[in-house]
C-alpha cells in the first residue's frame, strides 16, 4: 500500500475545497487555522492547553481574525468590483445579527468594518438595543427589519436622534403609519426602507422564502401607496432604501442575479417617481460552501464571493444604465458567509460501538441448536467472493427469522445470542471480502452503513450542529490529528443525548453526500478528537437544552507567528444548575431537598454521618460542573 501522507488526507476529507483557505492540514497530520498570510495555529496545540489548564470539553473554538479576515474579504470583492466596473456608487455591508449576536462576534464584526462603514441589522426590540451600543462608523447603517411595534420605532428614531444611521424598513403596508405616529410623537424625523416582494426566488433550502406568498415585503401596488402617503406628507425624502432578501444559502448565482435586476429595476421606477432613495439593499443569501463541490447542492454554492459581488454590481449598474438612474450605494445583509468559518467545536470521541466491535464472544452451541442459527453457522463458513451478495440476502433474512421465532417463544435466549454473534460475524467477513473491491453493487448499497462503527462523542447534536437535526444541514468533520496516517475505519456519530435522533449518518461528499465518515482506530489510549467546522452561523443561537445539556464552553484564540496561538479569553460552558434554573427550579430548593433527604436517611440509620456530608459534597459540584461528560484524560 501506498503511505498516506497529510495531502492525501486533506484531499479524503475535501479540506482545500470547503475552507476557502482558512484552515489546512500541515505536514504532521494536524489541523492548522490560517487566519492571515503568516500566521497560523494548530488546533491539537490549543485543546491540548485547554486540557492541561484543567478544562472539559467539548469546547469551541473562535477564531476573531478568521471574522475579520472574512469582513475584510467580503468589502474588498465589492470595491474590486466597483473599480472593475467603473460603478458610480460605493458597497456598505450590515451585518445581520441574527446570525451570530455573541459578543465576541459582534464586536469583532464591527471593528473590522470600521473602515469599510459596515453596519449591522437588527431584527428585533432586543437585537437593536445590543446593536445602539456598539461603536460605528457615523456613515454605517443599522438597518431594522422585522415586524415592529411603537417601541421597537421609537428605538430606532432615538438611535437617529444618538447621531446614528438607522433606517427603518417597513416589513408591511400598515407599518408606515406606525412609524408616522411615532415620529411625530418624538419630534424626530425617520430614515424609511421598504422590504419589496420581489417575485425572484432563491435557490437551495430558502426558495421558498422568496416570491409573491413571501412573509415579509410589500407588493407593488403598496409600495406605490408608501410613496403617495409620504408624497403628501411632504417626507419623500426620508424613503432611502429599497430592501429586497429572497433567502439564505442561495445556491444558484443565476437567481441573485435575476433577482438584482428586479430590484433595480424597482429602484429605477422609485427614483423616477421622485424618491430620494440612496440605499439599494440586496439582502443576505452569499452561501457557504459547506461540502465543497461548488454546485447548486443545497450544503453548496456554484459561485465565489468575488463572483457574487461583481454579478451584483454589475446586474445593478446594467439597469441603471438602461434606465437612466443614478447608481445607488449597494448594501447587502450577508450574515453566513461572514461568520460560518470562524468556528471549529471540538469533540472527543468517548468510545466506539458497532456490529464489528466490541465483545466477539459467540456463546456456546445448546444441544438442540435450532436450524436456524445453524443456516448462519453454513452462511459464515461459506460466505466467499463469488457468493457474498446471495449469503447476505440470506443472513439477513435468517436474522429477521431469529428475532421472529424468539418472540413467539420457540427460540432460546442461548439460540438467539448464539445467532446474533454469528450474523455480526458474517459482517465482519463481509466487511473484509468487499474492502477490496472497487465499488460496493447497488443492492448492497446500506452495506456501508450496516458495517459502520458508531464513534460516540460527547457532544449534544442538539445543543451545538442544531441544523443538522433539523434541516439536514451538512457541516465539515475531520479529525484534527493523526491526519498523517491512514484512516482504517468507516464511522458513523452519536451523541451523548438519550435521543435517537441525536447522531450523525450523512457527511459532505464531492458527489452527494456519504453515508460514513473515514476514521482511524480508537484504543482509548490517547484522545481522539473531531473537529466540527464552519459552525459560526446560526448554530451558537438556535441551539437548545435537550436533556439539559448547556452551552459550551469556548475558547478565543489568535494565531500567531511560527504556528503559534494565543488564548486570549475561556469562557466556561453553562454549569448544570444554571440550566436547571432555567426551567424555573432554584438551587437553594434542590439543595434543600436533598439535605432534608439525606437527614432522613440518617435517623433511619440508611446513612452515617461520614457519608451524608460527602453525599452533599457531591451533590454540590455535579451543580457546579458541566453538562457534558468528564472523564480523566
Ligand atoms: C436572515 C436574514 C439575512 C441573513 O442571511 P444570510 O443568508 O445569513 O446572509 C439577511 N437579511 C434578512 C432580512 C434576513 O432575515
Amino acid at each position: 500500500m501506498m503511505p498516506f501522507t497529510s495531502d492525501d488526507a486533506a484531499e479524503l476529507y475535501g479540506v482545500q475545497n470547503w475552507s476557502s483557505g482558512f484552515f489546512r492540514v500541515n505536514e504532521k497530520g494536524q489541523v492548522e487555522v490560517t487566519p492571515a498570510p503568516g500566521v497560523s495555529a494548530v488546533l491539537k496545540d490549543v485543546v491540548d492547553e485547554l486540557v492541561e489548564r484543567g478544562e472539559s470539553l467539548p469546547i469551541i473554538l473562535r477564531f476573531p481574525q478568521v471574522l475579520a479576515g472574512r469582513v475584510k474579504q467580503l468589502n474588498e470583492a465589492f470595491r474590486t468590483a466597483i473599480r472593475e466596473y467603473g460603478y458610480g456608487g460605493s458597497y456598505q455591508g450590515v451585518f445581520p445579527i441574527k446570525v451570530n449576536q455573541r459578543r465576541m462576534v459582534v464586536e469583532t464584526i464591527a471593528e473590522a468594518g470600521f473602515e469599510y462603514a459596515h453596519g449591522l441589522e437588527a431584527g428585533s426590540k432586543a437585537e437593536l438595543a445590543l446593536c445602539l451600543a456598539q461603536n460605528m462608523h457615523s456613515e454605517a447603517l443599522l438597518c431594522c427589519n422585522g415586524f415592529k411595534d411603537d417601541g421597537f420605532i421609537k428605538l430606532a428614531l432615538w438611535g437617529r436622534a444618538l447621531g446614528k444611521n438607522v433606517v427603518v424598513t417597513l416589513e408591511k403596508f400598515s407599518e408606515l403609519e406606525r412609524v408616522l405616529k411615532v415620529s411625530r410623537e418624538l419630534g424626530v424625523r425617520p430614515a424609511i426602507g421598504v422590504r419589496f416582494k420581489l417575485h425572484a426566488r432563491g435557490s437551495g433550502q430558502w426558495e421558498e422564502s422568496g416570491g409573491d406568498a413571501a412573509k415579509f415585503g410589500l407588493n407593488a401596488s403598496e409600495l406605490l401607496q408608501v410613496v403617495e402617503r409620504l408624497r403628501q406628507e411632504d417626507m419623500l425624502d426620508t424613503l432611502v432604501m429599497l430592501h429586497t432578501h429572497i433567502g439564505s444559502q442561495i445556491t444558484d448565482i443565476r437567481r441573485i442575479k435575476i433577482a438584482v435586476r428586479e430590484a433595480t429595476q424597482v429602484y429605477s421606477d422609485l427614483v423616477d417617481e421622485g424618491v430620494g432613495l440612496k440605499y439599494l439593499n440586496v439582502g443576505g443569501g452569499l452561501g457557504v460552501d459547506y461540502d465543497g463541490s461548488k454546485t447548486t447542492f443545497y450544503a453548496s454554492m456554484n459561485y465565489t464571493m468575488h463572483e457574487y459581488a461583481s454579478d451584483v454590481v454589475y446586474s445593478v449598474q446594467e439597469v441603471c444604465k438602461q434606465n437612466g438612474v443614478r447608481e445607488p450605494t449597494i448594501v447587502s445583509e450577508s450574515g453566513r458567509a461572514l461568520t460560518a468559518h470562524h468556528a471549529v467545536l471540538i469533540v472527543p470521541v468517548i468510545d466506539v460501538t458497532g456490529p464489528t466491535r466490541g465483545s466477539q464472544f459467540i456463546p456456546e452451541p445448546a444441544e438442540d441448536q435450532h436450524q436456524v442459527v445453524k443456516d448462519l453457522e453454513e452462511i459464515l463458513a461459506n460466505i466467499n467472493l463469488r457468493n457474498y451478495r446471495e449469503m447476505y440476502n440470506d443472513a439477513v433474512g435468517d436474522k429477521e427469522t431469529l428475532h421472529n421465532l424468539f418472540d413467539l417463544g420457540y427460540l432460546t435466549l442461548r439460540d438467539r445470542a448464539r445467532g446474533e454473534a454469528i450474523f455480526n460475524a458474517i459482517l465482519q467477513k463481509l466487511a473484509k471480502l468487499v474492502s477490496g473491491l472497487p465499488y460496493v453493487p447497488d443492492e448492497l448499497e446500506d452495506l456501508p452503513k450496516v458495517l459502520a462503527d458508531k464513534y460516540i462523542c460527547n457532544f449534544s447534536l442538539f445543543q451545538s450542529l442544531p441544523d443538522n437535526w433539523a434541516i439536514q444541514a451538512l457541516f465539515p468533520i475531520t479529525p484534527i490529528d493523526r491526519l498523517s496516517e491512514r484512516p482504517t475505519r468507516q464511522a458513523t456519530l452519536v451523541d451523548i443525548t438519550c435521543d435517537s435522533d441525536g447522531k450523525i449518518e450523512k457527511f459532505i461528499d464531492l458527489r452527494d453526500v456519504k453515508a460514513t465518515l473515514p476514521l482511524h482506530d480508537v484504543d482509548g489510549s490517547s484522545a481522539y478528537y473531531l473537529g466540527f467546522f464552519l459552525m459560526g452561523a446560526y448554530q451558537d443561537v438556535l441551539g437548545s437544552a435537550h436533556n439539559l445539556f448547556g452551552k459550551v464552553s469556548e475558547a478565543h484564540v489568535l494565531a500567531r507567528p511560527g504556528g503559534k496561538h494565543d488564548i486570549e479569553l475561556f469562557v466556561r460552558g453553562q454549569k448544570a444548575r444554571r440550566i436547571i434554573e432555567s426551567m424555573g427550579y432554584e438551587e437553594p430548593m434542590l439543595r434543600d431537598s436533598i439535605g432534608e433527604q439525606a437527614d432522613r436517611a440518617e435517623a433511619i440509620g440508611e446513612l452515617d454521618p461520614g457519608d451524608k456530608s460527602e453525599l452533599l459534597e457531591d451533590y454540590d459540584e455535579e451543580l457546579l460542573g458541566y453538562t457534558y461528560l468528564e472523564y480523566e484524560e
